[in-house]
Order: C-alpha cells, then sequence, then structure tokens
C-alpha cells in the first residue's frame, strides 16, 4: 500500500514504513515464500493495542522497533492459513497487479473523525457519571455498611432505558470492592444481568458457581501458605517453635505458624481443606433440582465470613420470565446464614414491576429506593460533551452537532444510550461519506437509521402469528386501502394462513395482536364507532413499508407467503 508521496504503509495501522526496515505482517520468519507476495508492510508496533488504529496516514513515520514477543506467533498463524487454504494462488493474484488497486487508499486518505470509538460504545463504563452524583452518593452511603461488617439494606433502583443505573451501579460497586481489598474487610458483589441470566435456576447457578470459584482460589492459596507453615516447621531445628526463626521476615506465614502447635495440625488442616475443595461441586447449568442449586450457593457463600452484595440487573425481566420465587428465597436467606449476609441491589427499567411482587418481597426488596430520572438535554449535552472530547479528533464536530443529538434523544424519554449511539452512527455516517466533519444532516441521517434498525428489530422478533397479522396490512396499503379495518385484516390474513398452512386464530386474537401491533408503534390503530354497527379498529401502518415487508419475507416460517401474493391480489382485482 502507498500514500501519496509513494511511502509504504502499514497493513495495519496506516503508518508509513520504510518496506525494508519493517517486516511484512504476513510474511512468516520461516515461512512459505507464496505469502510473502502479499507486499504487506509492517511498521514494526504489534498490532494487539496499536494507538493509530484508524489514525492519520499523513504524517507517522514510524521507526522499525525490535519485533515484540506477542507479534512472534503471528507469522505462524498465517502459515497455518496458507498450508489450508490450498484452492486460492496467491502469486497468481497478486503478481497480476504489482501494486492494490486502491481499495482502501482513499478510505485511508481521508482526515479520520474519531480518535477513540469504543468510548462511544454501549460497553464502555465511563469513569465519571456527570449529572447523577446524588444517586451514587445514596448507593454509597447505604453499602458503606458492608465496609462495617454490618448487612446493608436491599436497594430497589428504577428508571427509564438509558439513565445510567447500570454504569453507576457498576462505578459504585468497583469502589465498594476495591475500598473492601483496601481495608481487606471481606465484602464482595456480584453483577448479574437476569436479561441472560432469566430463570431462578441460572440466577442461583450462577451465583453458586461464583462463590465455588472463589471458595477454590482461597482453599488453594491457604493451602500453599500452609505448605510453607509446614516446610518451616520441618526444616527448622526447633519444630515447636517455628515463628521464632530470626530470618523469617515473613509476617504473614509466622502469624500463620503461630496458629498451630506442630506439623501435625498443619497437616491436619491441609487434608481438611483438601476435602472441602474435592467438595466443591461447579452446578451444571441444567439438570439439578433447584432445591439442590439453591443449597450448593448457600454453603459456598455460607463458607466464610464476608459480606455480599447481590446485583440483579434488568431485575424485571427476571420477574417477567420466571416470577417472585428468586427473589423471594434470596431475601430470607440472611435468617439462615451463619457466616455472611447478603444484600440484594435490583434494577429496573420497569416502575411498576413490583406491582408482580408478593407482598412480602416487595417490602423487603424496597428497603430502600432510588429512582433515577430520565436526563433533559443540557444534561444529555454535558454527558456528550464529555465522551466527546476523548472520542473524536478536535474540530471533527460542527458545534449544532451536540445539541441536536441530546435534543433527539431527550424526547426519547431521556435516554443517554440513544444520544451516544447518535453521535456514533453520526460519526460513522461521516466518516463512510469521507466527510472532513461530523454535521448536522449526519445526526438527522443517524435519526432515521437508528428508527429503521429499531423497527427492523421489533419486526424482526415478532411471533410468527402477528408477523402474519402485520403482512396482511402491508398488502392492504399496498394495493391503495386507507384506514384499514380489522375485518378486511381478518379476510386476508385467513387466506393467508390457508395458503402457509398456519393456524388460524379467531378475530377477537387477531384484533389483540393488532392492539400489540400498535402499541409496538409498527401499526397506528384508533377505535371508530360505525353507530349501530358497532365499533372496530381503523388503522394505518406507521413503519416504512419496503423495509418492513422484507424483513417478513426473510423469516422462513412464513414459508412461501411472498407466492400467496397473487391470490390476494386476484381477490382485489375482483372486487
Ligand atoms: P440504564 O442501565 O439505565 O439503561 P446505562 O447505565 O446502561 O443505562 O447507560 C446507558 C449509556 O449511557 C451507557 O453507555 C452509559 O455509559 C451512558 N451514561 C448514562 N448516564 C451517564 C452519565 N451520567 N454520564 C456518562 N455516561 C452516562
Ligand atoms: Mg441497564
Amino acid at each position: 500500500m502507498t500514500g501519496p508521496k509513494g511511502e509504504r504503509f502499514c497493513t495495519r495501522c496506516a503508518s508509513a514504513s520504510s518496506a525494508s526496515s519493517g517486516r511484512p505482517h504476513a510474511t512468516p520468519t520461516n515461512g512459505t515464500p507464496r505469502l510473502r507476495s502479499l507486499r504487506s508492510v509492517w511498521c514494526g508496533t504489534y498490532h494487539g493495542f496499536h494507538p493509530k488504529q484508524g489514525g492519520s496516514m499523513t504524517k507517522d513515520t514510524t521507526d522499525s522497533e525490535p519485533e515484540s514477543a506477542a507479534d512472534a506467533d503471528e507469522p505462524t498463524a498465517a502459515r497455518d492459513r496458507s498450508a489450508t487454504s490450498t484452492d486460492l494462488d496467491f502469486d497468481t493474484v497478486l503478481d497480476d497487479e504489482e501494486e492494490s488497486q486502491g481499495l482502501f487508499d482513499d478510505l485511508l486518505a481521508s482526515e479520520p473523525i474519531f480518535e477513540n470509538k469504543e468510548v462511544l460504545r454501549p460497553s464502555y463504563t465511563p469513569h465519571e457519571l456527570p449529572h447523577r452524583n446524588d444517586q451514587i452518593n445514596r448507593m454509597a452511603t447505604i453499602l458503606v455498611s458492608a465496609l462495617r461488617g454490618d448487612t446493608p439494606s436491599n436497594i430497589l433502583i428504577y428508571g427509564k432505558t438509558g439513565t445510567g443505573k447500570t454504569a453507576s451501579a457498576k462505578f459504585v460497586s468497583q469502589e465498594l470492592e476495591s475500598t473492601s481489598q483496601k481495608y481487606d474487610v471481606p465484602c464482595e458483589v456480584e453483577y448479574i444481568n437476569c436479561e441472560v441470566t432469566d430463570t431462578q435456576y441460572r440466577v442461583l447457578a450462577q451465583l453458586a458457581n461464583k462463590f465455588i470459584e472463589k471458595n477454590e482460589a482461597r482453599i488453594e492459596s491457604k493451602i500453599e501458605r500452609l505448605e510453607t507453615v509446614r516446610d518451616r516447621f520441618q526444616s527448622t531445628d526447633t519444630p515447636s517453635d517455628p515463628t521464632g526463626e530470626p530470618d523469617d521476615t515473613d509476617e504473614e506465614i509466622r502469624s500463620l505458624a503461630a496458629e498451630y502447635d506442630d506439623v501435625a495440625a498443619v497437616d491436619d488442616e491441609i487434608d481438611e481443606l483438601e476435602a472441602d475443595l474435592a467438595e466443591l461441586d461447579p452446578v451444571p447449568m441444567t439438570g439439578w433440582p433447584t432445591d439442590r442449586v439453591y443449597s450448593t450457593f448457600f454453603e459456598a457463600v455460607d463458607y466464610h465470613e464476608r459480606v455480599v452484595v447481590i446485583m440483579l440487573d434488568e431485575i424485571d425481566k427476571l420477574v417477567e420470565k420466571s416470577g417472585d420465587d428468586t427473589l423471594y428465597n434470596l431475601s430470607r436467606m440472611n435468617s439462615e446464614l451463619t457466616n455472611s449476609r447478603i444484600s440484594i441491589m435490583g434494577i429496573s427499567n420497569d416502575l411498576k414491576f413490583t406491582d408482580f411482587l408478593d407482598p412480602r418481597v416487595k417490602s423487603s426488596l424496597g428497603e430502600e429506593e432510588i429512582v433515577f430520572p430520565p436526563y433533559d438535554a443540557t444534561q444529555l449535552r454535558d454527558i456528550l460533551q464529555h465522551r466527546a472530547d476523548v472520542a473524536f479528533k478536535s474540530e471533527a464536530l460542527t458545534s449544532d452537532v451536540i445539541p441536536l443529538c441530546a435534543a433527539f434523544a431527550a424526547q426519547e424519554h431521556g435516554d443517554a444510550r440513544r444520544a451516544l449511539d447518535l453521535l456514533r452512527t453520526a460519526g460513522e455516517l461521516a466518516e463512510r461519506s469521507q466527510a472532513d466533519l461530523i454535521e448536522e444532516t449526519h445526526v438527522r441521517q443517524a435519526q432515521d437509521k437508528i428508527e429503521l434498525d429499531r423497527v427492523v428489530e421489533v419486526v424482526r422478533t415478532l411471533p410468527t402469528q402477528s408477523k402474519i397479522v402485520l403482512f396482511s396490512i402491508i398488502l392492504l396499503e399496498k394495493n391503495g386501502v386507507h384506514n384499514i379495518n380489522t375485518g378486511e385484516v381478518f379476510n386476508i390474513y385467513k387466506r393467508l394462513c390457508e395458503e402457509i398452512d398456519a393456524d388460524v386464530l379467531t378475530q377477537r386474537r387477531v384484533t389483540d395482536l393488532i392492539s400489540e401491533l400498535d402499541m409496538l408503534g409498527i401499526v397506528n390503530a384508533v377505535v371508530v364507532s360505525k353507530g349501530r354497527y358497532g365499533r372496530t379498529k381503523e388503522m394505518n401502518l406507521s413503519v416504512p413499508i419496503d423495509e418492513t415487508e422484507a424483513v417478513l419475507l426473510s423469516d422462513s416460517r412464513l414459508g412461501d407467503i411472498e407466492n400467496v401474493q397473487p391470490f390476494v391480489q386476484a381477490r382485489f382485482d375482483n372486487d
């Protein structure tokens, strides 16, 4: 790959590099000559974490450095791949054309917009959380008991999506754990995302296994220390007093040794610990009776003295999917635990989810409640600005970009995730169009793109019957029917079901499915009165018709629905 001035560029990082000093990435040290013709150039830097990823190609003239150990494996991998790819003859492919055909050159030549895109991704945990001080301080005030060896009250956190609940809870838990290590108090935090881990079995199994793992590590380290003690007992001339060795500087080992009278006592303890270790039996992901999983978790957590904070994020999903048994069992554990105490922190997007809880669970879980209100546009601007400073090159944004992202996201119930997605997508769109600046139009395009992605995702995950109902509405719209009524939808729906061999639901169920599509924002339905003929629903599609149709047709469960269209068409033609 060559740059404007004829210099060659590292294929990984776009750094200019002298081909003679840099080593080709894909050329194995002792590998096949065939791959050498790939003409890759190596700037000499290990790229697992190259600071210049997506960086400027105009100036960087990184000198070749000695090959790092981490890079040493790479040629082997390249050679292995070449050994298996017998179909492709790189020599022929590449010798035809001396240089690349410029597939990437234009993209690399434009001035990059992002400095560090990761900062805008949902997986990034920010170190600063503006406008969440109150909530973070309240959590800390409640959880500080854990550092004093007391059981903190259970906490319930509420707030709509994107209001910073997860980010704040994770921040607080990191602080709690690091402070507990600093002061050497046994306090642990376990985080579980109940959207993923959504049954009682899985929650308890995951907790049990985490504690089993921690217990194992603890036991193994104790055994190791005891073995050192035993060695000292055995090597000293005065076995009855191994603590008195003048050159014994290891304070910890000495104080541990002081707990034992003789080597036999140490051996006994090691045997006991090894027996404990052998008993630790991880819970399989399915198959055990729930009672057994529960008691395994119980024993694992109670193995030694500690305060445990269990964070159940998206707790509403757990209750929705599997009821409140898990919470009931967890919340009454403290009365039976001997050594340890647990405290539960539940995080919910749904403000009403406690309505579905057993009153005992509700009162125990909600000892303390913290609300995360939606951000307003000004707060979102601050949050975006903080991230933008790190994420983008300076001067990469026009001044209206952040306010517009903030305004769009504020309309969307003050969702910081949406604001960050908008900003990142706007940046990506600008980058793709090789613009030097992110401008208002990119934000508007990003808004449309995200909205369309959302629709596609919602439609894609609809149950099959809802998809057939939606397809009926689309067919009606495509045939110019406006203000479609339930009866019309039902007629087409029935016909479609017969053609593709699907069960036919009653008109009443179909009306329910239409209401669900309405709630999801896919159709817009209004109830209209037909005088003495009663009432009916009239609806229109509120999503882009072609994209929605394409998503429906990509579902294999809908079989040949596309080929059914002519029948429906014929029906209109006959009308
Ligand atoms: P929730 O759990 O309430 O749905 P998250 O904590 O996941 O929301 O936040 C959504 C996104 O917004 C995350 O990327 C998070 O880092 C970011 N975010 C939320 N609040 C703030 C804040 N006050 N400061 C910085 N980033 C924030
Ligand atoms: Mg969350």
